[in-house]
């Protein structure tokens, strides 16, 4: 399988797209053709790493990472994924919990799959340097991904002041080869600090460069995997094409969704759920894709105000990317965690709030007609100042979250200045130099 950019031009290996992240110029990559499968394929006794390993193959067929493809899939898709009926009451209403991972998100699937593959593709001797600027959860799951490893130095850009207190003890609990930096500047800040580091060529071949953000092709493809296998569930058990509901924002999910669908497996309408921030929505509406800044939500790990993913939207055929888009405030984030806590107890984040928002407000016969698979993108425990008040009780933050909270954490401080940024990767990541301190 080759890799072609959404702009055109020649097309590359599958570990060439990996490490160059986005395409030149601007473009995307992605697979020259969608692989096609039917459900009768898969085995029902699989794993979800055995699934993992069959649907992901032929996008791996020919590349250098063929062969790690078993033990990537078995490292990425080492924890539960349960398929739950949250509410007793409203049975066709299924969420597909994404968060029992190391760090409590959907992004430890791809983001740990993306960090592994490229650690098997540095070796020991001349490991890359991942640069990531983070709002929350890919800088975490990246973080806890890299640790320990040879082929790797993960360095994570988190703005100041604007992440949680969990958000920030998970970004700075990680030993070598892993450094955070608390970026004086916003995240756009962190983001423009990164491009500049990648477009300066002295610094990015010194250091071999590479990004693990989430426009990365092999961040994208392992996203399929569980939903093909919840829908999978759904189908065999019950004969029904599920529908699938997406909270998303950068796209990065709800194109997994459509990239499922349109490989043949059993699923049926596809809605996007967003926050407030409206370009997709108006795109859904108008057919108009205006970019602009993004608007602050409850929901910030969606805070995005132009989606970078669009362009592999766009490429899809109009049947492949059939879709609704459901946009959904604030104020119905609260209700919505509200209510349903009060009715059956369960507590949803407020990015999968979003998603059973939009279920609720589906004509009642589309309800009804299927089963709905809504994602469950984070632990709500990663999203406790917002929903403990409105619940009115403490979250558990469960096993691994736990875990995460019993580490010591270690940070710099970082002005947002390439110099500095230089400084910062040259120096031991012991003994960090200039502004650089320990916290
Ligand atoms: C990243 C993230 C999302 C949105 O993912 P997309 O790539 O925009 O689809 C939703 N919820 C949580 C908790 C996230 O971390």
């Amino acid at each position: 399988m080759k890799y072609v950019s959404t702009r055109g031009g020649q097309s590359v290996a599958l570990t060439d797209a990996m490490r160059q992240g986005g395409a030149p110029g601007g473009g995307l990559f992605v697979p020259e053709s969608l692989p096609r499968v039917s459900a009768g394929d898969f085995s029902p006794d699989l794993s979800l790493s055995g699934l993992a390993r069959q649907l992901l193959e032929p996008f791996f067929a020919g590349d250098a990472l063929e062969p790690h493809l078993p033990q990537l899939c078995d490292g990425a898709f080492d924890f539960p994924v349960p398929l739950t009926i949250p509410d007793p009451a409203r049975p066709s209403l299924r969420a597909l919990e994404l968060f029992h991972g190391p760090t409590g998100a959907f992004k430890d699937f791809g983001t740990r799959f993306l960090i592994a593959a490229l650690d098997h593709l540095a070796g020991d001797d001349d490991p890359f340097t991942v640069l990531v600027a983070t709002s929350g959860d890919t800088g975490g799951a990246a973080a806890q991904a890299a640790e320990g490893r040879r082929g790797i130095h993960l360095a994570v850009l988190y703005p100041k002041g604007r992440v949680s207190a969990f958000q920030e003890h998970q970004l700075t609990c990680w030993n070598d080869p892993v450094r955070a930096f608390r970026v004086n500047g916003d995240f756009d800040a962190c983001q423009t600090l990164v491009k500049s580091a990648f477009e300066d060529a002295g610094l990015s071949r010194r250091h071999r460069l590479t990004s693990a953000n989430s426009i990365n092709i092999v961040r994208l493809l392992p996203q399929i995997v569980y939903l093909a296998d919840a829908a999978l569930k759904v189908w065999r058990s019950s004969g029904i094409l599920p529908g699938l509901i997406i909270p998303s924002g950068n796209l990065g999910h709800g194109l997994a969704a459509l990239y499922a669908r349109a490989m043949g497996f059993p699923i049926g309408p596809v809605v996007i759920a967003t926050n407030a921030n409206e370009t997709l929505h108006e795109w859904s509406q108008t057919g108009r894709y205006r970019p602009r800044p993004s608007v602050a939500t409850l929901a910030n790990a969606m805070d995005i105000g132009a989606p970078s993913n669009f362009e592999r939207l766009d490429r899809l055929g109009a049947d492949q990317r059939a879709m609704g888009v459901e946009r959904v405030d604030d104020a119905s984030i609260r209700t919505r965690i509200r209510d349903d806590f009060a009715r059956s107890g369960y507590i949803w984040c407020p990015h999968s709030a979003i998603g059973a928002e939009a279920w609720h407000r589906l004509p009642e016969a589309a309800r009804e007609q299927c089963v709905w698979i809504t994602a469950a993108t984070a632990h709500p425990f990663k999203f406790a100042d917002i929903v403990e008040p409105l619940i009115g009780q403490t979250i558990h933050p469960g096993p691994a979250l736990k875990a995460v909270l019993g580490r010591t954490t270690h940070r710099q401080e970082l002005d947002p200045d390439l110099n500095a940024l230089a400084l910062a990767l040259s120096g031991d990541p012991e003994q960090p130099a200039g502004t650089a301190r320990r916290a």
